[in-house]
């Protein structure tokens, strides 16, 4: 049985090697099972490629595939996972965040007849406090709103079998949320939790603007509710717009026509003005979301690797 191991790397020169020395400790002591490295350079701008290129001479197992620019982590996911050849692969953070140590209880999943062992973190330690409350409420709202289920914590770290990793990659689509194509392909799934653990070495790659802008992007991708939004908002404002109407009306025909009125003139105004620009705004990001889906540009684009026949993904 082959086990791929794709690691999405962007500057991780300070951990690389830690990373492999610790994962190869691990991977020894398996019996029954080969191991491949699926190292994707990510385009860092330090030296990770040359140390992925060192390892590569040192150890046959080693496999690199190093992007033209950086493309992002679900771009440098879907490479890896479109060039593994393995029965089962596993995706794991360079930063051992993503403890190697858990291999061996995912084999034992697989074993079991699972096709995926996910796991969950059962502390977030190792985020800042602010990131963790926006990422609890993040969780909270996109399942209440979409039809995948994302338990809280569950990260991109999970072994899974070939059948799932070619599903997987043929939800070809170019603005990806992983997290969400996971729950939505299906499968058998085991979740093991694990105790979160500080990165390594080296600092996070994601900033709160990032981050932000990925949950839109998580959002918007397995949800259409935003637009219904926009339905019900119209339809609320249009009902009171209507009884007001009504109340207008025969409070003209009692008492009379009167001149005030331009303070609550100028708030409905103000605020259906608003209530338009909102649904303006829901229907763009989903416009610009079909322009880019449409372009059908390639997730990635490689630039160096080692691996005999490369999946490029122009054809897509
Ligand atoms: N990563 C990547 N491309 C990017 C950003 C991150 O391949 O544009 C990789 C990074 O090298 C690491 C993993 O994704 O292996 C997780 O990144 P990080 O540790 O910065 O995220 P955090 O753990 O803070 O969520
Ligand atoms: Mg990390």
């Amino acid at each position: 049985m082959l086990v791929d191991l794709v690691v999405p790397c962007y500057n991780e020169s300070a951990v690389l090697n830690m990373f492999y020395t610790e994962a190869v400790k691990v991977l020894d002591g398996i019996e029954g099972y080969n191991f491949n490295f699926i190292f994707v350079d990510d385009g860092s701008k330090d030296d990770t490629l040359e140390i992925m290129k060192r390892l590569a001479d040192e150890d046959k197992r080693v496999k690199y595939i190093s992007f033209s620019r950086n493309f992002g982590k679900e771009s440098a996911m879907y490479a890896g996972l479109k060039n593994s050849a393995g029965d089962y692969v596993v995706i794991l953070d360079a930063d051992l965040q993503h403890p190697p140590a858990l291999i061996p209880d995912m084999l034992k999943a697989m074993e079991e007849g699972y096709d995926c062992c996910a796991t969950n973190r059962a502390t977030r330690s190792g985020d800042p406090v602010l990131r963790t409350f926006f990422t609890r409420r993040f969780y909270g709202f996109i399942n209440k709103i979409s039809e995948v289920n994302m338990p809280d914590g569950a990260g991109d770290f999970r072994m899974m079998s070939r059948k799932m990793v070619d599903a997987v990659i043929a939800l070809s689509e170019v603005q990806r949320f992983s997290k969400g194509i996971f729950s939505w392909v299906g499968f058998d799934t085991k979740w093991i939790s694990f105790n979160d653990v500080e990165r390594a070495a080296g600092e996070t790659k994601w900033s709160f603007w990032g981050l932000l802008k990925y949950a839109m992007a998580g959002i918007t991708a397995f949800s259409t509710f935003p637009l219904k939004l926009s339905i019900y908002l119209g339809s609320i404002i249009s009902a009171s717009s209507f009884i007001y109407l009504i109340y207008i009306v025969i409070k003209t025909i009692v008492h009379g026509r009167d001149f005030p009125g331009y303070a609550s003139m100028i708030t409905i105004l103000l605020f259906l003005g608003g209530c338009i620009m909102l649904c303006c705004g829901i229907m763009g990001e989903y416009i610009a979301k079909i322009y880019i889906e449409v372009k059908n540009r390639p997730v990635y684009i490689i630039d160096k690797t080692n691996v005999d026949k490369p999946r490029d993904d122009y054809g897509r």
